[in-house]
């Protein structure tokens, strides 16, 4: 590769299991000019696994401003560039937009080399409606938050949203104080050693998350309003 017009590939990883990656992305990996990582540890130990020794540099979202304008114009004089985020689909709740945006400003070609994202392996097994969703990410931690909160309680799609351990059980309970008891499915750990599917409603994930130590990484998969008590999942 580097010959041409270069490319901007947005490559997918696993988001535990290291098995969960398509045999197309070991090969962009592999044959691409340069690696762009979130987190250059953790893909290391994927290219570790893979067999795959290949230029990686950082690219996350303290030096994006930075390092940015040095990777497209790397593209512009025909390199590809994969790029790859800590875990899963680079662009979701990660700094991969910003060089997507760069690079499109430019039409440098972003193609996409689809594997797993956290966002979608929890709804499809969350056993609430996946006809319509909407992707929340991380809620605001501070400033917004009840602002954003507020804007969910209309929503009628299922929610997902993004969460970390030491925030889950004031989360779960600020959704409940603003929405009601409604469904939710906690997700934790998905495709690793410690996965689990916990279904119930925000009151009772409280109940069973305050009882132990809440480790690990987390989406909650929030049933929207209305959602009727047929299609509500099995509590
Ligand atoms: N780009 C990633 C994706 O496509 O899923 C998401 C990146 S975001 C910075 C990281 C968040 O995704 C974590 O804090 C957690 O909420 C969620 N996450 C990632 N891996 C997960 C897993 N194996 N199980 C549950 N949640 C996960």
């Amino acid at each position: 590769m580097g010959e041409g017009t270069g490319v901007l590939y947005l490559v997918g990883t696993p988001i535990g299991n290291l098995e969960d990656i398509t045999l197309r992305a070991l090969r962009i990996l592999k044959e691409s000019d340069l690696i762009a990582a979130e987190d250059t540890r953790r893909t290391g130990l994927l290219l570790h696994h893979y067999g795959i020794k290949n230029r990686m540099e950082s690219y996350h979202a303290y030096n994006q401003e930075r390092r940015t304008p040095v990777l497209i114009s790397q593209m512009l004089n025909g390199k590809s560039v994969a790029l790859v985020s800590d875990a899963g689909s680079p662009g979701i709740s990660d700094p991969a937009f910003h060089l997507v945006c760069a690079a499109a400003r430019e039409s440098i070609p972003v193609i996409p080399v689809p594997g797993p994202s956290a966002a979608v392996a929890a709804v499809t097994v969350s056993g609430l409606p996946t006809n319509r969703f909407a992707f929340e990410g991380f809620l605001p931690v501070k400033k917004g938050r009840s602002t954003r909160i507020e804007t969910l309680k209309n929503e009628e799609r299922t929610i997902i949203l993004y969460e970390s351990p030491h925030r889950l059980l004031k989360t779960l309970a600020d959704l409940e104080r603003a929405l009601g008891d409604r469904p939710v499915t906690v997700c934790r750990e998905l495709t690793k050693k410690f996965e689990e599917v916990t279904r119930g409603t925000l009151k009772s994930c409280m109940i069973d998350f305050e009882a132990r130590p809440v480790r690990g990484e987390f989406v909650l998969i929030l049933g929207g309003n209305g959602l009727s008590d047929e299609k509500n999942h099995a509590e």
